[in-house]
This record gives structure tokens, C-alpha cells and sequence, in this order.
């Protein structure tokens, strides 16, 4: 009890700590255009259009000209339409229930729903159906100036064949990658829950956080970790305390984590990394588990991490989580390598936790999100100044990319420090991606591959991400409409 204590006292000491550099920074930003890096004065934020935003900042994202200078006509009129069709809400919610309904089941009716999606979303958001389609995609990016997060998008399972066969697919798309030209793909990514059965992970899920609630429970199969909890992560998840794993469960977890270590080996092999995916809280101590523990056998000391973990910024306790994850890898001279991101699940997540009578495990107001994303991507730059971790920064909020530039900048981090990495959904943000890349950073695409139907949960999460005309794709709809009028105009005239 007594050390517990003195932890959380070093904690709220050393949170301080991770908090004061940022404000600091903020002063000596010289950047004006967004809020500077100082949490104590909080804008109210609206979300980024090509008239409110402001052009004078680290990078220049309207120049609609040069932006789609590569994209033919055509395929802009396709983009438009297609994030036009996911800004309108009774389209996502038709969709929505489409996918959900018994009109799916029937052959006749589920070919003609796959073969639309397949022309519309799909086209716009997937890198293709095979390995070989992605690589061809991966090509034009590169030729860009942009490289690819390469996803095989098989999702969660409960089957234990389907877990190897899901194996199978990724040490493919590892494969692929050696056949690509060097560097073109960034990450390879992983879903853990797709190679390791869901209902073991919500086992080994709810052992994990009784053993935070009551550290004398002992979990006899747990190897060494970095912290996955901190004194404020919610537990509601857990009510009883459980059951021991079986022997086969224990069996069953050893092959899920050696599925694991098989892609880390291919990943090392092929000197590219491997990002793993979060997923819902759940599940997430278990995925956090293994990827700790898979980074700890394979990331080595000197060298760029092979393993990454991610974080989501909308969860309350995602700070202190990376806070002492970070510094437990430093102790143990463990590069760590996270990827950042605000979070997918957000519907899922406050609808279980109201299910259960508790509080939500994610941030109460969007600018607390916010808040957390900058401080986190903040921290972590510092870290890579400090020689230590390397971080994914996965965004489409361009305010949040102005701020992390800045600092990157003001750090001295560029494109010849293969820790620093930005990332945005291919199909999303293009005027991010490519003010990032031409103000000198490397950016990647999160390339999903696979058959349409393979790829339907990916999708509709990205039409909620959509929808509404105030969302992610608002600026990028609005420098493709001026684009397509500039040219409407040039063909005229
Ligand atoms: C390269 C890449 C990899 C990704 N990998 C993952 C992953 O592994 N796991 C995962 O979960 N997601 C992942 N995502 C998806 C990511 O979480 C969403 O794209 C992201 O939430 C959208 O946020 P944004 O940073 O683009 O910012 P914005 O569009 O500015 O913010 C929107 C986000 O803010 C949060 N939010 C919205 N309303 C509220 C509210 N009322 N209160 C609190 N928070 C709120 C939500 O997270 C919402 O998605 C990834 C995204 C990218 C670009």
C-alpha cells in the first residue's frame, strides 16, 4: 500500500514534469496560426475549414493546384462524390443498417450491396483486393512523395483456425513488402484480436485488471511487461473477480503470442516495423500485454523499435498510460515506439460503459481529447530529442499537426530521424499529408487491403468518422470543389 502510495505521489510528480516542457515550448513556439502548445489557455475549437483556417503556419495546405495536381479529373469528381456521400447522416445510418440486416444474408441482395460499396467507399478508402493491387497503389503513393502503413484488414475472431489462417495473411503482406521498392511501406499493421481469439483476450483482459486491483492475485503465465494500467484507468470492465486460465486457455494464449513473435521475426527480417493496432478497452490490456511483451524480446537497444504500441488519446487515462509505459521501456533500455491516435470506438465504448452504470472511459468534451492528443505527441517528441522512443503521429486534425510540426521543428527532428512519422487514413486528409510532406517530414497512408467484405467493419467506421458535414473530410471536400472549379473554369475558358 505504502509503495503504491509513494508511486502515485512520483507519478502526479513526474506528470507535472511531462506537462511543463509543453507550455513552455509554447512560448518560444514562434508559430501564431493555431494555439500555440500552451494547455492553460484553451481555444474554443472548430473543426478546420479552407476559410477559417489560418494559411501562415508551418505548412501551406491550400493550394488545391498543386495539391491535386497528380489526381486526374475523373478520379477527383469520384473523391468528391464519394466523401460527399459520407458527409450526408441518413446515408451513413442507411448504410449503417444495411450492413447490419438480414439483406446481407441473402446472396442476390448482398452481391448487389458489395458490388456498390465496392465502386464507391471501398475504391476511395482500400488500396485494393490482393497484396498485388495494394503494392500497385503503394507505387503511386510513393511516386508522391508519401509511403504506406500497410493493413491485410482482417478483423477480429473467435476462431482458433481462422486465427492461424489470419497469421498466414500477415506474413504474407510481409512478404509483399520485400518486393516493394526500399522504404515505400513505413509499417506493416496488426489486428491482435484477428490472431488471437476475442473471448481469450477478454479473459486474459479481466485477469490482467484484477491483478491492478489486487496485486497479491497471481497470474502464474504473465511475463515481464511494461506497465498497462495507471492508478486511474477504469476497472469496471472486471466485477468478479475470475477464474484462473485452463491449461487449454494457458495453451491457447502461448499460440496466440507466438503468432505474435512469428510476425515480429518476418517484420525484423524484412527491416520493417510492426504497428499494432488498438482496439476497444475490453480488450485492450490483453493487446497491450503482448505487444509489451513481444517489444521487450525484439526491440534492441540503439536501433529504431520494431514493435509499436498505440495509444488512444480520447481515453482518460492514456497519458498516464504512455507516461509510464515510456519510462519503464527507458529503464529497461527498451526503445518503445507508439502510435498515436484520438480513438475509433468511441460509440462502442460509452455505450458498454452506461450498459454497466459507469462512467465513460473517454475524455468527457472533444478539447479534453485534444488537449490529450498534443500533450501526448508532445511528450513524446521530447522523448525522441531525448535519444529515447519514436512515435506515429496519426491524425487528420490539421491543428494538431501545425503544433507537433512546430515543436518537431523547434526540436530539430526531420525527415532523416526515422522516429518521427506522420500518418493519416489513405482516402482522408490528402491536404494534411501533403502539407506535411512538403514542409519536410515523412508521411505515410494506413493502406488497407483485402475483399470487400473482409473490409466492412474498416468501412463503416470510417463512414461514422465521415459523417456529418462539420467532420474529418470537410477541408478536403472543400479544396476538391475549388479544385474541380479551378479546372471547370480552365476548360472553358
Ligand atoms: C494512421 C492511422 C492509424 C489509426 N489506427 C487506429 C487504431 O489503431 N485504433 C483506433 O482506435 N483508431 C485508429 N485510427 C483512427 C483514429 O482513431 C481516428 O481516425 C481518429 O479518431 C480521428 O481523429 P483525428 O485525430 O483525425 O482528429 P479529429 O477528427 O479532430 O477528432 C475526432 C476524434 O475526437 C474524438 N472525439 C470526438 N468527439 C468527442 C467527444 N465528445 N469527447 C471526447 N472525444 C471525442 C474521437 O476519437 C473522434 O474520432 C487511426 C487513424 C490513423 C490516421
Amino acid at each position: 500500500m505504502a509503495t503504491r502510495l509513494l508511486q502515485s505521489r512520483n507519478l502526479l510528480h513526474n506528470l507535472r514534469c511531462f506537462t511543463r516542457p509543453l507550455s513552455s515550448a509554447s512560448a518560444s513556439s514562434s508559430f501564431t496560426a493555431v494555439s500555440p502548445l500552451n494547455f492553460t489557455q484553451k481555444p474554443e475549437q472548430q473543426p478546420p475549414t479552407a476559410t477559417t483556417a489560418k494559411p501562415n503556419s508551418i505548412f501551406d495546405i491550400y493550394d488545391h493546384q498543386k495539391l491535386f495536381a497528380l489526381l486526374s479529373t475523373s478520379k477527383l469528381l469520384r473523391a468528391a462524390f464519394n466523401l460527399h456521400l459520407a458527409a450526408i447522416e441518413p446515408m451513413v445510418d442507411l448504410g449503417t443498417w444495411v450492413m447490419n440486416s438480414r439483406i446481407m444474408e441473402v446472396e442476390l441482395t448482398r452481391d448487389v450491396v458489395l458490388g456498390t460499396v465496392k465502386h464507391t467507399f471501398y475504391e476511395h478508402f482500400c488500396a485494393g483486393e490482393s497484396a498485388a493491387e495494394a503494392g500497385k497503389c503503394i507505387g503511386k503513393m510513393n511516386e508522391a512523395g508519401l509511403r504506406a502503413m500497410l493493413v491485410y484488414a482482417v478483423e477480429h475472431t473467435n476462431n482458433k483456425s481462422e486465427c492461424h489462417q489470419n497469421l498466414q495473411g500477415f506474413l504474407q503482406t510481409v512478404q509483399s513488402v520485400k518486393s516493394l521498392p526500399p522504404s515505400s511501406v513505413s509499417f506493416v499493421i496488426v489486428k491482435i484480436s484477428a490472431i488471437c481469439p476475442m473471448s481469450l483476450l477478454e479473459r486474459v483482459s479481466d485477469l490482467l485488471r484484477w491483478q491492478q486491483k489486487d496485486p497479491s492475485f497471481n497470474l502464474p503465465w504473465k511475463l515481464n511487461t511494461f506497465p498497462i494500467f495507471s492508478d486511474c484507468s477504469p476497472l469496471y470492465h472486471t466485477q468478479q473477480k475470475p477464474q484462473p486460465l485452463t491449461p487449454e486457455e494457458e495453451t491457447e494464449l502461448q499460440l496466440g503470442h507466438d503468432r505474435l513473435l512469428k510476425l515480429c521475426q518476418e517484420c525484423q527480417d524484412a527491416n520493417v516495423p510492426l504497428a499494432v493496432d488498438a482496439e476497444d478497452t475490453l480488450i485492450q490490456p490483453a493487446i497491450d500485454y503482448m505487444t509489451y511483451s513481444s517489444a521487450i524480446l525484439y526491440n534492441k537497444h540503439g536501433n529504431k523499435p520494431t514493435v509499436y504500441n498505440t495509444m488512444q488519446a480520447y481515453l482518460k487515462d492514456a497519458k498516464e498510460r504512455l507516461f509510464l509505459a515510456s519510462k519503464e521501456a527507458e529503464k529497461m533500455k527498451v526503445p518503445m515506439g507508439f502510435k498515436l491516435v484520438r480513438g475509433a470506438y468511441m460509440s462502442s465504448e460509452t455505450k458498454f460503459a452506461s450498459s454497466l452504470g459507469c462512467e465513460s472511459p473517454i475524455h468527457n468534451t472533444i478539447q479534453d481529447t485534444h488537449d490529450c492528443y498534443n500533450d501526448c505527441a508532445s511528450f513524446m517528441l521530447e522523448q525522441i530529442a531525448n535519444g529515447s522512443g519514436a512515435v506515429v503521429l496519426a491524425t487528420h486534425n490539421v491543428e494538431s499537426g501545425q503544433l507537433a510540426a512546430a515543436k518537431a521543428k523547434e526540436l530539430g527532428i526531420n525527415k532523416e530521424n526515422q522516429k518521427l512519422e506522420f500518418a493519416q487514413l489513405y482516402g482522408m486528409s490528402e491536404a494534411l499529408s501533403f502539407g506535411l510532406s512538403n514542409a519536410g517530414f515523412n508521411v505515410s497512408k494506413y493502406m488497407p487491403y483485402g475483399p470487400v467484405d473482409m473490409i466492412i467493419p474498416y468501412l463503416l467506421r470510417r463512414a461514422e468518422e465521415n459523417r456529418g458535414f462539420l467532420s474529418a473530410s470537410n477541408l478536403d471536400r472543400q479544396l476538391m470543389r475549388k479544385e474541380l472549379n479551378r479546372r471547370l473554369k480552365a476548360a472553358i475558358f
